[in-house]
């Protein structure tokens, strides 16, 4: 079987970048070990990864993608795929034995809107649904595929890349171009080609227990009403309970389904013997009583899946005819879900490679730049997230890190939607000149910084480092730790991201942005 392109794992991103060579009119084939429907983790989408996902569904014309966006077009287009509503994300901290406090001053959570309304939401997807949904729509516009695939083998030769496998008793040769590898951390090439697998900087070995359950209680009924009213209802987002050493998340799903787990430190997992599975996560519990609350009705609905090393990282991302994508290069940790954009920029990225570089001499030098472009952007992941690691005993602190991603997260969603990704080019911001050379320095601060006066002098300095890059009015301190999706701050802050009060007008009526429960 000769193709131009082979793609490796059907996970959305796998069938995304095949329906791209497809429309760039390649022959392409999908391979995938499993079958769907399947169970997948991951599953928490951000404003920028529904950004990148909008900008490639119109370039490439994929209309059964489009809708998958945002919360109100997905609701009307695809009603029968679950998914849940995201509004933003929400931080609770917690010490061990003890209830979260929800006092007035706010010190102990941070709830950061994502959108204004649930028209333009983002939204938790149900990757048994979504990835059938996407491989579906992929076959449809010619791409090959086939499932229980067991690949064994795989050859580099000259100009292309042959595989081996076996399926149904059968032995299957195919010969690709270009071979892309979507089947996730330590997946099918890093193992057959014997890459190495290298360490993320500054980033604590750490361990996950997850599975999906029915009966969680929404913490708004939890919790008192002390007055004021919270940007956006704290349950529709992705929920975070953070504690020192690890934090849980909780997301729901329009039909009932939650999906929760934990992401911990070595340490911490084993006292916790997290190995054990459910008994691991009900003593889990038993140190948070208010998680305990929210789960005392609750029952999981399939066996707990035990990680015992989230993290990875290849250390060779590309060949002269195969790449990883982000997702099979790397992988950092479930916080703030960078997972989705930074596997979506790695589409975008190869699929401009492929587009202008197909047969030309810069190919190679193309991939060596999206192989190095890879690992700054997981690396500057890795930094960012062991700095928060770092920070979890320390919630003020762990606020003032996290803004870094929220300044830069918001900063890259304006300036994509005004048309200017340039002044955007790199996840978190991290190779941009005016923050290049300031944060190894705030994160390593932030890894030691132990004292009251330590974190509040950092928070000074991170406040300073985004304030070229802050369109949110991240840090105000009247906001006091709820931050709402005001037009006002964008507004006021046109300048940063090159446009006028005008423009910004015009790309918040394009967006949707005034009008309630319906989607643009
Ligand atoms: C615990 C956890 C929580 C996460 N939460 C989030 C989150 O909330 N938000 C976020 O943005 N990111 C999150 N991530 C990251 C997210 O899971 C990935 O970014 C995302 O799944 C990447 O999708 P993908 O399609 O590239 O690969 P995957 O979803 O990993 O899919 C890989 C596919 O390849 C197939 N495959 C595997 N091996 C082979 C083989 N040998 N041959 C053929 N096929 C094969 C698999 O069956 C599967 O279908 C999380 C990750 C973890 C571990």
């Amino acid at each position: 079987m000769a193709h131009d392109v082979a793609i490796i794992g059907s996970g959305f991103a796998g069938s995304l970048l095949a329906m791209i060579a497809r429309r760039q009119g390649r022959s392409v084939i999908l391979l995938e070990k499993g079958a769907h429907p399947r169970f997948a983790i991951g599953e928490s989408s951000t404003p920028l990864s529904n950004l990148l996902l909008e900008d490639l569904s119109l370039r490439y014309d994929l209309p059964g993608i489009l809708p998958l966006t945002k919360w109100g077009a997905w609701q009307r287009a695809f009603p029968d795929l679950d998914c849940g509503l995201k509004r933003g994300f929400t931080f609770y901290h917690h010490r061990f034995g003890h209830r979260a406090a929800t006092s007035a001053n706010r010190e102990d959570q941070l709830l950061v809107a994502a959108s204004p309304h649930d028209g333009i939401a983002d939204t938790h997807w149900l990757r048994a649904d979504v990835d059938h949904h996407f491989v579906r729509e992929a076959q449809k516009i010619g791409v090959e595929y086939l499932v229980r695939v067991e690949l064994d083998e795989a050859v580099e030769q000259n100009d292309e890349v042959r595989l081996h496998a076996k399926r149904q008793g059968r032995e299957l040769q195919i010969t690709a171009r270009f071979v892309v590898d979507a089947s996730g951390p330590r997946g099918f090439l890093h193992r057959a080609l014997g890459l190495p697998e290298i360490p993320l900087p500054d980033f604590p070995p750490t361990q996950g227990l997850y599975t999906h359950f029915r009966g969680v209680e929404r913490l708004e009924n939890l919790f008192r009403r002390n007055g004021a009213q919270p940007p956006y209802p704290i349950d529709d987002a992705a929920v975070h309970h953070v504690f020192d050493g690890g934090w849980i998340w909780v997301l729901r799903f329009r039909s009932g389904i939650t999906s929760a787990g934990v992401a911990m430190v070595d340490s911490l997992a084993a006292q916790m013997r997290l190995h054990e599975g459910a008994a691991a996560w009900e003593r889990l519990l038993e140190r948070l009583p208010t998680v305990r609350d929210q789960f005392a009705g609750a029952a999981a609905i399939r066996p707990f899946i035990c990680a015992p090393r989230l993290a990875f990282c290849s250390g060779a991302v590309t060949g002269r005819r195969w790449a990883l994508l982000p997702s099979a290069a790397g992988f950092v940790d479930p916080l703030l879900s960078t997972g989705f954009p930074l596997v979506l920029l790695g589409v975008a990225r190869l699929a401009k490679v492929m587009e202008e570089h197909w047969d030309s001499s810069e190919f190679d030098a193309r991939l060596t730049a999206y192989s190095q472009r890879t690992c700054g952007e997981l690396f500057a992941t890795a930094r960012l997230i062991g700095s928060l690691y770092a920070a979890m005993d320390n919630f003020p602190l762990f606020v003032s890190l996290s803004l870094l991603y929220f300044a830069a997260a918001s900063f890259s969603e304006t300036a994509r939607r005004l048309g200017n990704p340039h002044l955007a080019g790199s996840f978190l911001l991290h190779d941009h000149p005016a923050l290049r050379t300031q944060l190894p320095g705030l994160l390593e601060r932030a890894r030691v910084a132990r004292s009251k006066p330590d974190a509040e002098n950092l928070r000074e300095d991170i406040l300073r480092a985004i304030e070229p890059f802050n369109v949110a009015g991240l840090g105000r301190p009247e906001r006091r730790n709820w931050y709402p999706v005001d037009a006002e701050d964008l507004l006021s802050a046109a300048q940063k991201v090159e446009a006028s009060r005008e423009e910004i007008r015009d790309l918040l009526d394009r967006s949707g942005f005034w009008a309630r429960g319906a989607s643009a």
